[in-house]
């Protein structure tokens, strides 16, 4: 039996950049019941109403095994 390793289904819960908006800051994180998600990649965050967009994008990166959210600068 071959040992196929499953591709990696590319979401905000397994993306570096992406960050719970419950855990933004004052007053950002009002915004967490209809964008749940905060992407962190560009220099403005940016609240995610879904996470399909993640299912694609090509700037998605994989957290690494900390569990870090977001890279700290
Ligand atoms: S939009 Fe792209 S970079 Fe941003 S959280 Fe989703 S997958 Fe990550």
């Amino acid at each position: 039996m071959e040992d196929k390793k499953s591709p990696v289904e590319k979401g905000a819960h397994n993306c570096k950049w992406a960050e719970p908006t419950l855990f933004e800051p004052a007053p950002e994180w009002l915004e967490a019941e209809d964008k749940p998600w905060t992407c962190h990649r560009d220099a403005v965050p940016k609240h995610l109403e879904t996470t399909e967009v993640c299912e694609d994008c090509p700037r998605w990166e994989q957290r690494d095994e900390t569990g870090q959210v977001k890279p700290k600068v």
